[in-house]
């Protein structure tokens, strides 16, 4: 998987960076788009088209999981600040591959 990371505590709009669907907003309301196939935080998944985690018998956390992917999915990693840093992932695949 293609990594881009962040460090922060704020929550944002996530937009897909390839048709531009708001994907989360800011009540946290997810809009699926034909690119998205996860949105997970360190406390699990918010949305996985995919079924990631349902052969997650080793139980793995959502970032162990997405990093395996290969590199025609594009993850954006959010890591927050300690010590009340969320942890927050959203994957796109792109279709460009
Ligand atoms: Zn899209």
């Amino acid at each position: 998987m293609q990594k881009i990371e962040k460090t922060s505590n704020e929550f944002y709009e996530q937009h897909c960076f390839q048709c531009g669907e708001k994907n989360v907003d800011l009540n946290a309301k997810i809009t699926p788009c034909k690119h998205l196939i996860f949105i997970g935080t360190s406390e699990g998944p918010e949305y996985d088209s995919l079924g990631l985690m349902k052969n997650n018998e080793e139980d793995k956390s959502c970032y162990e999981i997405i990093e395996k992917l290969d590199d025609k999915y594009i993850g954006f990693c959010q890591f927050g600040h300690p010590p009340n840093g969320m942890e927050a992932f959203i994957v796109y695949k792109d279709l460009n591959k």
